[in-house]
């Protein structure tokens, strides 16, 4: 906020501005998180159309793919898919293909088909499956029961039961589409955000923007500030929608899907890339993978980057982040587990 308020000084003292040059900022609850977006305009109907733009291209994908709505596309796919093959539209097939994408490239850590198991939490209420329960919807876990054709652009599920849940991609999907709408209006300094899924465009002028890491157990301090310019950046974390159960143990959203449990490798995964749907699905995985396997796949893709946090608080960085800074791998973090 700070070095906003700077930058508009330093703009106003050197450039002769419109009257209307300043940040335009709106935030709305929506897609089961808040929803962000801060922008610079010249001109005031830019900018006010701007943000309207913004929220048209949330509600464009909320409507396609929220899984609680069963007006969504995704959940019409979800009752009908186990028929034969549904064609659905653009942007839904798209968010499917990379999603399986991902699933490929990770082994199967990503699998939007965990909402097979997913679908039996409830996080607010603190409600876990039972081990029967569990045991049948794993059986229904696994990308390859999702088959898609890309000519016809159709979907089809292989078995009955089977759930697809886009909430480790869709947001970040959303994210990018904000950006393009406010790329098409000529819009150059932007932070779009999506609860976790951030992409920053431009910079503050002078210098970069710094966005923050949520530090996993104090709620409102951040544990690392990074300086970002033209980039996405995601975090998954164990601390955003959980309950910790009679035995004690945080059970949490992100999903292990060989048990169907909560995975317990890693307290929060961050994930840097030029879009927002790679870094959103990127950090879902690498958070599942654990920091071996997470920052082995991360390390071997071009242009991404990870910050994670073990389980014992440990801060843990990709090699494109140790290169050329002072940052220090294994660096102990002032968490607690
Ligand atoms: P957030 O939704 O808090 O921004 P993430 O981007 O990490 O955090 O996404 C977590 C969401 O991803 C869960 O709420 C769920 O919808 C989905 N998800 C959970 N486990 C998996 C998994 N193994 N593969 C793909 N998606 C998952
Ligand atoms: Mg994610």
């Amino acid at each position: 906020m700070r070095l906003l308020c700077c930058f508009s000084l330093l703009l106003s003292l050197l450039v002769p501005l419109p009257a209307a040059a300043e940040w335009y900022r709106e935030e709305r609850d929506m897609m089961g998180t808040r929803v962000s977006v801060e922008l610079w305009s010249q001109d005031r109907v830019l900018g006010k159309q701007a943000l309207a733009a913004v929220f048209a291209e949330m509600d464009e994908v909320n409507r396609l793919m929220n899984p609680w709505d069963p007006e969504s596309e995704l959940s019409g796919l979800n009752r009908e898919a186990h028929r034969g093959p549904v064609r659905v539209s653009p942007a839904l097939f798209r968010v499917l293909a990379r999603s399986i994408e991902y699933s490929k490239l990770s082994g199967g850590a990503f699998d939007v088909s965990f909402a097979s198991a997913g679908q039996h939490y409830d996080y607010r209420k603190g409600v876990a499956p039972s081990k029967e329960v569990l045991e049948q919807a794993v059986s229904r876990i696994d990308y390859t029961y999702i088959q898609i054709n890309a000519e016809l652009r159709t979907v089809r599920y292989a078995i009955e039961g089977l759930q697809v849940d886009l909430g480790g991609i869709a947001k970040g999907y959303a994210v990018d589409r904000a950006m393009a709408a406010l790329q098409r209006l000529g819009i150059e300094s932007a932070v779009v955000s999506a609860g976790g899924d951030s992409r920053i465009l431009g910079n503050l002028g002078d210098r970069p923007r710094t966005i923050g890491i949520r530090h996993p157990r104090k709620r409102d301090d951040f544990i690392v500030m990074i300086p970002l310019e033209d980039t996405a950046i995601s975090t998954s974390g164990d601390y955003e929608r959980f309950f910790i159960d009679a035995d004690g143990q945080r059970v949490h959203h992100i999903l292990d899907p060989t048990t169907g449990k909560s995975s317990g490798k890693v307290q929060s995964a961050s994930v840097l890339a030029e879009r927002a749907i790679d870094s959103d699905a990127l950090s879902t995985t690498t958070f599942v993978l654990g920091v071996k396997k997470g920052l082995e796949l991360i390390n071997s893709l071009h242009g991404v980057d990870a910050i994670i946090i073990d389980d014992r608080g440990v801060l843990h960085y990709s090699d494109g982040l140790l290169l050329g800074s002072d940052l220090e791998s294994e660096s102990e973090a002032p968490a607690t587990p």
